[in-house]
């Protein structure tokens, strides 16, 4: 799971000018974004943003990293998550991502016209991203709004005057909402000394937001004058441990998880762990035994029900799988996700109909998971749909930043599509990015 270290890649980028973007990988997991959003709420509340508008999305990569391209999402790479030690910790970052979207601070960029819900829009603006945080934003900035120059470095740079309205306001959201200030001065230690690594070595957060001594200083200040210690929040801490541990069980070796396994007090998130890491070894039975005694703890989380679905997806039992899955969708109807993954063991169980449905459902609620792009396109091309199948391949390709093979798959969607219909529109969407990013490159 875990891509290229970016330093290694970073120089990779220094020597080749002309370099396909990178490929941006969401991780999408249901879990993990439940407790991301549980930790949110207090925050974004605090920023008077409605906690209901604004995801928090994980991106695939071990470089530290935190980033707003529109209103209503904010980025964090893995890496950061997994190097946050407290709920507060990574509830600061919340708040300073927050703190630039409640001031105002995208309205001056030119790709923030329109938003990136859309998996064109959503693919250009996360490959503009990522060369942005690379260093390399001339190339793929470019591809998503057709800058020059200067006005490309600034693109995901915030002001100095930004960065410290950002830092106060971030201070003040945590403080309304009762969350320990240290938690700020702790992250600003982690990047503490990054100032005076090449560009290269640095982490992206640290070249995004830079550290200066005064800003240091002034956090420091502001939390020192937080007149109590702040009880850490009972919530907050379980689901900080339940998605800092799910996320480390995928991505760190089985054998580093299990020795860590029981590191936090909760006996149904030790459990999830040990099944995630037995999972990755190949002992379906142990992994099994695990999960049911962390769903005999919580049996109303549907998000266990999900992994426990998961587990045995992946180990080829669809039949248990489709019944785990259902379980979790009852449990969390709405949950674009865990439709999705519902849809998905209905297809293989061959339920191509009733699978299309669910499919639709999540991709009608979120249309920015990939395996729900194509899960769904295969159940439209196993329908007959060819013009549906078409759209959604397209759209796979252009949340990938691979406008190229995108155009291709809209274009055939265009021709099998009726002429104005919602599906027809959403290939127009990627034949703009595509062809926006062809002008780019002429
Ligand atoms: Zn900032």
């Amino acid at each position: 799971m875990p891509l290229l270290r970016l330093t290694a890649l970073s120089l990779l980028l220094s020597l080749t000018l002309v370099l396909p973007a990178r490929a941006v990988t969401l991780l999408r997991d249901p879990d993990i974004e439940y407790a991301l959003r549980n930790l949110a709420t207090p925050v974004l509340q605090a920023a008077g943003l409605s906690p209901a508008r604004v995801d928090i999305l994980l991106i695939d990569d071990s470089n530290l990293n935190a980033f707003v391209i529109d209103s209503d999402t904010i980025f964090i790479h893995s890496g950061l998550l997994l190097r946050m030690e407290t709920p507060a910790m990574l509830q600061s970052v919340i708040a300073h991502e927050a703190a630039h979207i409640a001031n105002g601070h995208l309205m001056r960029r030119p790709i923030n016209a329109r938003n990136a819900r859309t998996a064109a829009a959503l693919g250009t603006a996360l490959a503009a991203a990522a060369g942005a945080a690379t260093g390399n934003g001339q190339f793929a900035v470019g591809a998503a709004a057709g800058l020059q120059g200067a006005a490309i470095r600034s693109f995901f740079s915030h002001t100095r005057a930004e960065e410290n309205a950002a830092d106060a306001s971030g201070l003040r959201f945590l403080a309304v909402a009762g969350i320990d200030l240290r938690g700020a001065v702790q992250v600003m230690e982690l990047f503490r000394g990054q100032e005076a690594l090449s560009l290269g070595r640095q982490d992206a957060y640290a070249r995004t937001h830079p550290l200066s001594r005064d800003r240091f200083r002034r956090i420091s200040q502001l939390a020192e004058a937080q007149s109590t210690a702040v009880p850490p929040d009972p919530e907050a801490m379980y689901w900080f441990a339940r998605a800092k541990s799910k996320l480390s069980a995928f991505q760190r070796s089985p054998k580093w998880t299990l020795t860590r396994a029981g590191e936090y007090a909760y006996e149904d998130v030790r459990l999830m762990r040990q099944a995630i890491a037995y999972h990755r070894q190949t002992d379906l039975r142990r992994a099994l035994a695990a999960i049911d005694g962390a769903v005999a703890r919580r049996p109303d989380d549907p998000y266990l029900h999900e992994l426990r679905g998961q587990i045995l997806m992946e180990s080829r039992q669809i039949k248990p799988a489709v019944a785990a899955y259902a379980r979790a969708a009852n449990l969390a109807p709405r949950n674009a996700l865990i439709l999705g993954s519902y849809g998905r063991a209905l297809l293989a169980d061959g339920q191509v109909q009733k699978a299309a449905q669910f499919l639709e459902t999540a991709r009608a609620r979120d249309g920015r998971d990939p395996r729900i792009l194509r899960d769904l396109a295969q159940a439209n091309a196993k329908l007959g749909n060819n013009g549906m199948a078409s759209v959604l391949t397209a759209e796979r390709y252009a949340m990938a930043g691979q406008l190229k093979d995108a155009k291709v798959h809209a274009e055939r969607a265009s021709a099998l599509l009726p002429r104005g219909s919602a599906a027809w529109q959403r290939a127009q969407d990627v034949l703009f990015a595509a062809e926006a990013e062809e002008k780019r490159r002429k």
